[in-house]
């Protein structure tokens, strides 16, 4: 061996055993576990079975118990602001009500069944603009205040940053519960699974529960290391605790879970998870249960008074959404061998009051004006008159292509949204300019814009709701995507999709296309359906469609699109 061979080949051992070197040191950069250090603080700190022997009541006594829900908040105070509506809703309106009930019932339990802290502006922005405030947010001062004892951790509460919910859960004078959402490949429970509090004598057990749904809608960075467990069993072990360790009395599971097993039940199927909605399913099969309640399906149940509710073996009863009322349950119980029964019950919901309460409103003026000042800001767009539904959504659809084209280049491929939401529009607005007001009403959902490799079939896919569209058939809204960048056209029943250049596209051809989060998440079951594999999302803006949208809208680049010119045109800047 040469001199200089011998030379390299001691260099590619010195550069081996660097790389080895390097190898052993090297760890691969650690996924951000954000709750894996959280503990709860606040109300909801420090969690344990407490062992409480069993109540012993006087021999006949008779005692009445009131309960009271509301359930999909989605941080909505009043139909009077931000964005004005026809019907009372919001938890403003709630106060009197609640007044009303605690002067009959003094010792009034209240209760909301989750997806408290997203969806209304003011949330919004606290949330994603203004995190930095200091101040709990407006929807949760408001909780505080009317003297709510817990919250169940809904779905959409995961929405914002988590250190927004953490924040709030420190905030909160009440408590926040989740019997089934575990730190994974732990022992240990996210929040309190339940609340035990003692009523003229009586023990009662309220647990929660979240919808193990979660990772269908959720980015998967907000809730990394969390697991959400079955709701049948994990319903059965707290009541199984709650009776047979906390000697509770009456029990009272709170799911944030709709009643109807088949929604979602296919799309939960294809991920492996459990189902979504299984409260009517553990109102059926779980028996320890004095009455169910159920939210995240907005679903009102029941509306009118009533002493029997007998869809389900247990009572199982429904709040409604957006603070438009208060259902309330009452309980009647009787000693009798040394033990509680529950000798009956009656049902009922209150609608929310006309008027807000106005010192709660006072107390949160500066933060609703704020959220009005950035709700009033104005784009270059004036309105011309009020659009039908088939105009809003042929203009919106056109808009979210146009502004992704402008932020994210000129090849870009969308596919978005085809359903916008038609509020009133009040006749002042006419003439005027559109603000970010509109587009919150226009599109409620805080969605962000996801950019996935697809493979032609896997379009095709996704455009078979469009298609359906296409063929006059009924399609659910939020699975609606419309094409942008690429044309799809029926030929007989059939959908050909069409590139820029004008050939098909085939089922190997592959493109990157802008989706949702919810819909990349698994929102509607599109993602499972099309097999969507994680790996294949390539980037996660973190951009707001609708800001997208309004931010086009203010810079107006170009012409507004044709199919918005019947109802909208640019504003004449004075010269
Ligand atoms: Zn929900």
């Amino acid at each position: 061996m040469s001199t200089h061979r011998w030379i390299i080949g001691v260099q590619a051992l010195v550069g081996l055993l660097t790389l080895a070197a390097a190898l052993w040191w090297w760890e691969p950069p650690a996924i951000p576990v954000p709750w894996e250090r959280w503990q709860p603080s606040g109300a909801s700190v420090g969690f344990r079975i407490q062992e409480r022997k069993p109540t012993v009541p006087a021999q006949g006594s008779v005692v009445t118990l009131a309960f009271a829900f509301t359930s999909d908040l989605h941080g909505h105070l009043s139909s009077t602001r931000l964005l004005p509506e026809r019907k009372p809703s919001g938890l403003a309106h709630l106060v009197p009500v609640l007044r009303q009930l605690r002067t009959e019932h003094p010792g009034l339990v209240l209760l909301d069944a989750g997806d408290t802290i997203q969806g209304d502006p003011a949330s919004f922005y606290f949330s994603h603009i203004r995190p930095d405030s200091g101040l709990p947010l407006p929807i949760i001062h408001a909780m505080n205040q009317l003297g709510y004892h817990a919250v169940v951790l809904g779905n959409h509460d995961f929405e914002p940053p988590v250190s927004v919910l953490q924040q709030t859960i420190a905030a909160s004078k009440f408590l926040w519960l989740s019997g089934n959402a575990w730190l994974d490949g732990e022992d240990r429970l996210l929040l309190p699974p339940y609340l035990v509090l003692e009523r003229q004598g009586v023990r009662v057990g309220i647990v929660g529960f979240t919808t193990p749904g979660v990772p269908l809608w959720i980015d998967p960075e907000r809730i990394a290391g969390l697991a959400f467990a079955d709701l049948v069993d994990s319903a059965q072990k707290w009541s199984k605790i709650l009776r047979e360790r906390e000697n509770v009395d009456l029990l009272i599971g709170v799911f944030h879970s709709g009643d109807d097993l088949r929604h979602d039940q296919q799309i939960a199927q294809l991920r492996k998870l459990p189902l979504p909605n299984t409260a009517g399913l553990v109102a059926d099969h779980v028996i320890d249960y004095d009455l169910i309640v159920s939210g995240h399906a907005h679903k009102l149940r029941p509306r009118k008074p009533t002493s029997r509710l007998t869809r389900f073996r247990t009572p199982l009863l429904s709040p409604g959404s957006g603070g438009e009322g208060v259902s309330v349950a009452r309980f009647t119980l009787e000693a009798r061998a040394e033990r509680w029964q529950l000798r009956d019950s009656h049902f009922e919901f209150h609608k929310a009051a006309r008027q807000p309460d106005a010192p709660l409103l006072t107390e949160l003026e500066p933060q609703l004006a704020e959220v009005e000042r950035y709700l009033a800001e104005p784009t270059r767009v004036v309105l011309k008159k009020r659009p039908t539904r088939k105009q809003l959504n042929a203009c919106g659809s056109a808009l979210q292509h146009k502004a992704t084209v402008h932020a994210f280049g000129a090849e870009a491929i969308t596919l978005l949204p085809g359903s916008w939401f038609l509020p009133d529009l009040p006749e002042v607005d006419l003439g005027q300019p559109v603000t970010r007001k509109h587009l919150f009403g226009w599109v409620p959902y805080d969605n962000t814009l996801v950019e996935v490799a697809l493979f032609g079939r896997q379009i095709a896919r996704l455009l078979e709701t469009h298609r359906r569209r296409l063929l006059g058939r009924r399609v659910r809204y939020s699975g609606w995507l419309v094409p942008g960048g690429i044309a799809a056209v029926l030929e007989g029943d059939w959908l050909r999709v069409q590139q820029k250049n004008g050939s098909s596209l085939a089922d190997t051809d592959s493109l990157r296309a802008w989706l949702t989060n919810y819909h990349a998440n698994g929102g509607s079951g599109l993602q499972a359906r099309a097999l969507i594999h994680d790996e294949q999302i390539q980037r996660r803006t973190g951009v707001f469609l609708r800001e997208l949208v309004f931010a086009w809208l203010q810079e107006l680049p170009e012409a507004l699109p044709e199919a918005c010119q019947s109802w909208l045109a640019e504003a004449v800047v004075p010269t």
